[in-house]
């Protein structure tokens, strides 16, 4: 079989994962004395803080993704494969790939997270995720599709499944969706779709907890169910669903909500890959690490970002689940590689929190950046500054400027087609039932 990272006269490093900590990882490595080969399924990196705009046709998908291949322009030390990582051998250092065996000196897992589903097969089935590219265009042609299947609906029950847009989970990017989703409401579907009735059409946010966005200040939870309410969203706080068929979604308190599209915001799971110790995987399916990002039990494999859980005081389920984490992480664990490579000593991981922020449709927006608290219009040029500036690549930024100043002033959005049809896969009330089975077991 072809080796594919055949060993050198350096240390080589396979990062699995071109997110970002991945890429920030592989960048800081430009120049040093070790072989870098970087693993992602795709050929692009995923700017995914903008996948609910992609997906409520705000923006066009390749806006928001960056050739990996563009970024490691140059980067001579750098190797990079377009692979889907299987399984770790932590006994012979390799990894299993689909173009196949790969070779480590250390290994770097940047796999990211993906939907958590808390195990519930058909919810799983019949909601729709949005971690990626795919995922937002999928749900982008089935809130197409629905609301043009909507305009020939003659069944009332039928009509109301196609017409109410429910997302789930109440955190920055439910928040954010339900926003979006409301303001296409209001500026885009009255003029698109002239014979519907536009009070037909609703949004629901389902939030488990009694607020919405947890994690932030309780200014911010307040003002984002204002301007929530302001734009029409139904908010059902202290709600959980038990059930969903694709038609009718049930909440555990009894009630019922008839719809055809159910985004799933309500919560995320580390990517691990399989062959690892299961006892080094805590809570959110993430793998625990050191002050370093060295997993658990092993003496040459990383893990980082999403996927990585470093356990302190402070964090005592691992560092939050954003983009700075696992930059922050990235950058400092290629210092502490070549710390250990050369031999010195190496540096404890501390976090420097940025804030946080969710932007809830037009002039609305709220931002936490420590003891410095602001809502509404310049909150949401602060959201537009911070995301324009993080997204990777100038012709992006220009794009995504462009797009927005646009629909500013148009009230438009321009991308509202149905390139590629959404039809889930027909699967059997058997295999569900199995599925089921397995993940609960
Ligand atoms: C909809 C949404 C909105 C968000 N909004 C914000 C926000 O506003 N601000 C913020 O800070 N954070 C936000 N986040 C969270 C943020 O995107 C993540 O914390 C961040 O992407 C984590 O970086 P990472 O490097 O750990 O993983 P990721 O960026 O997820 O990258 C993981 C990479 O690994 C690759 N991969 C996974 N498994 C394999 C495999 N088996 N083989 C090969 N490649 C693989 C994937 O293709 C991907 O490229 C949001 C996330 C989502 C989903």
């Amino acid at each position: 079989m072809e080796q594919h990272f055949p060993k050198g006269n350096k240390p080589r490093i396979v990062i699995v994962g071109g997110g970002f900590g991945g890429i920030e990882l592989a960048k800081k490595l430009r120049n040093k004395n070790v072989d870098v080969m970087l693993l992602d399924k795709h050929n692009y990196h995923t700017f995914q803080p903008l996948l609910y705009q992609v997906a409520t046709g705000g923006l066009e998908a390749d806006s928001i993704a960056f050739p990996l291949r563009k970024i490691f322009k140059g980067q001579k030390n750098l190797t990079f494969r377009v692979t889907e990582v299987h399984k770790v051998d932590a006994a012979e250092n390799t990894i299993e790939t689909s173009i196949g065996m790969i070779d480590y000196d250390h290994l770097v897992l940047a796999t990211g997270s993906t939907s958590n589903f808390f195990g519930q097969a058909e919810i799983e089935y019949n909601a729709m995720p949005m971690k990626s590219i795919p995922e937002a265009l999928n749900l982008r042609s089935l809130i197409l599709q629905n609301l043009e299947a909507a305009q020939i609906a003659a069944d009332p029950l039928l009509r109301a499944q196609l017409l109410n847009f429910v997302v789930v989970g109440g955190g920055p990017t439910g928040v954010e969706t339900a926003g979006a989703l409301a303001e296409l409401k209001k500026h885009v579907l009255k003029n698109d779709y002239p014979e519907l009735n536009i009070d037909d059409v609703n949004i629901y946010l389902i939030e488990g907890s009694p607020e919405l966005l947890g994690a932030m200040s309780v200014q911010a939870q307040q003002k984002s169910a204002d301007f929530l309410h302001e734009l029409g969203v139904t908010i059902m706080n202290n709600a959980r669903v038990s059930a969903y068929d694709g038609a009718m979604l049930s909440l555990v308190d009894g009630q019922h909500i008839p719809s055809s599209t159910v985004i799933w915001s309500a919560g995320v799971k580390g990517v691990v890959l399989d062959g690892l110790n299961a006892e080094k995987v805590v809570r959110g399916n993430r793998l625990k690490v050191n002050e370093i990002n060295l997993v658990d039990g092993y003496t040459n494999i990383y893990a980082l970002g999403d996927v990585a859980a470093m356990i302190t005081d402070e964090f005592p389920n691992g560092h939050p689940g954003v983009a700075p984490a696992a930059i922050q992480q990235g950058k400092l664990l290629a210092k502490n590689l070549m710390n250990i490579i050369e031999k010195k000593p190496t540096e404890p991981f501390k976090y420097f929190d940025k804030g946080a922020m969710a932007t809830v449709g037009r002039n609305r927006a709220v931002v936490d950046l420590h003891k410095i608290r602001f809502q509404g219009v310049f909150a949401w040029f602060t959201w537009m500054f911070v995301h324009l500036m993080t997204l990777v690549g100038f012709r992006n930024k220009l794009v995504v400027f462009v797009n927005w100043v646009w629909s500013y002033f148009s009230y438009d959005r321009g991308t509202r087609l149905i390139i590629r049809p959404f039809l889930k896969e027909k699967s059997t009330d058997e295999e569900l039932a199995v599925q089921n089975e397995t993940k609960t077991s």
